[in-house]
């Protein structure tokens, strides 16, 4: 069998950067509680998307969970959320006691369609917040969204968990809302093995924020609590991963890029093959690179020769509405994320690729179309 190729795996930086920082960490014996890497890596990611604060917390899932209760998400409030997108946007909602809408995706960016949420606002006109996913590192609508959330008063939460390194119209996805998530989850552009972070231009959120994910500690001597807690922080060792990896954040958008090219250039002419969709607005990070198959070839031929060759892929994400935990929410829009999902492929798109690597994906998937 010839090696694996990966969907997308971590890649530590050739440098060495993660290695020094985490290092540190040892020497000092300050691998926790918190420290200078987490302090560090707060406002080193802070400064790289251009938002005034950040708070380091244990997963992207966390900073969505703390990102609804900052914006005063509870019991029985109702949260707009697309329906296409993984579930750990949606479970927080769940957590929070709150109460999701799924929101259908538009063909023209694969993310939340606009003229769904607006359709949603007239069925539930008291909705507490809308998150919005940048799936696959393709921006959403923003400006539409945007200006939605703003009419209706309403707090909009970005899970850019997907998205570190894409721009829309050059400002950096997940500083467009009240707040932003990102993960560093092993999949994700850049990887602490796990982590999160929440960023806002509101300073004094981000700090609740860090104060709820340490167990709402209390400024006392003794341990005194007057709210409930968490344990959402992230550990120095996991910051040392994080401060060397976001050296090398522009190098892996570089070479996603690289990727989506080459497959473009390579299986874009094959008869029902269309291309994830970049609009005008967008500077994608090319997290992961997408087709959809609208041909005799179904997107499980491609899958299954694809592992033949020990190489992975996967389908699109299976939209909420039709997961059965959430499948009781209401949702709002026609048949695009079922489409989307029904045809669509993530092909393997690790950084650690070489050329022949990707000839390989490019030369398996061709001769199906040569039967
Ligand atoms: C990965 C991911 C998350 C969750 O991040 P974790 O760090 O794994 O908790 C949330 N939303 C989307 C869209 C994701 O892809």
């Amino acid at each position: 069998m010839p090696d694996r190729i990966f969907l997308s795996s971590p890649h530590m930086s050739d440098e060495g950067y993660e290695r020094e920082y985490v290092k540190e960490a040892f020497d000092t014996n300050w691998i926790a509680p918190l420290g200078e890497n987490v302090n560090q890596f707060e406002k080193e990611l802070a400064a790289k998307v251009g938002s005034k604060a950040a708070a380091a917390l244990s997963s992207g899932t966390a900073a969505i969970h703390l990102a609804l209760k900052a914006a005063g998400v509870g019991e029985g409030d109702i949260v707009f959320c697309p329906t296409l997108t993984f579930a750990a946007t949606a479970n927080p909602i769940i957590y929070q006691n709150a109460i999701p809408v799924f929101i259908d995706s538009d063909y023209k960016t694969w993310n939340m369609c606009p003229d769904a949420l607006e359709e949603a606002f007239e069925k539930y006109p008291n909705v507490k917040a809308v998150i919005v996913v940048h799936l696959y590192g393709l921006s959403a609508d923003l400006d539409r969204i945007v200006e939605i959330c703003k009419r209706h008063n309403v707090a909009l939460i970005e899970d850019a968990a997907e998205s570190l390194g894409t721009y829309y119209k050059g400002k950096h996805t997940g500083t467009f809302g009240e707040y932003g998530i990102f993960s560093f989850n092993g999949n994700k552009i850049i990887t602490t093995s796990g982590g999160g972070m929440l960023v806002s231009d509101n300073e004094e959120k981000v700090a609740k924020v860090r104060f709820w994910a340490t167990q709402s500690r209390d400024q006392a001597r003794h341990y005194q609590h007057s709210e409930l807690g968490f344990n959402y922080r992230m550990s120095n060792v996991v910051a040392g991963i994080g401060r060397g990896q976001l050296k090398v954040l522009d190098q892996r958008v570089e070479k996603k890029k690289y990727i989506f090219n080459f497959y473009k250039k390579e299986l874009g002419s094959l008869e029902g093959i269309e291309f994830m969709p970049v609009n005008e607005w967008d500077k994608p990070n090319f997290w992961l690179s997408c087709i959809t198959l609208n041909g005799q070839v179904r997107p499980i031929d491609v899958i299954e020769a694809l592992e033949r060759e020990n190489i992975e892929s996967r389908p699109i994400w299976k939209p909420m509405h039709m997961q059965p935990f959430f499948k009781k929410h209401d949702f709002v829009g026609t048949n695009v994320s079922e489409k989307l999902f029904e045809n669509g492929v993530c092909l393997p798109s690790d950084t650690k690729m070489a050329d022949s690597d990707l000839e390989r994906v490019v030369e398996t998937i061709k001769g199906l179309w040569l039967k």
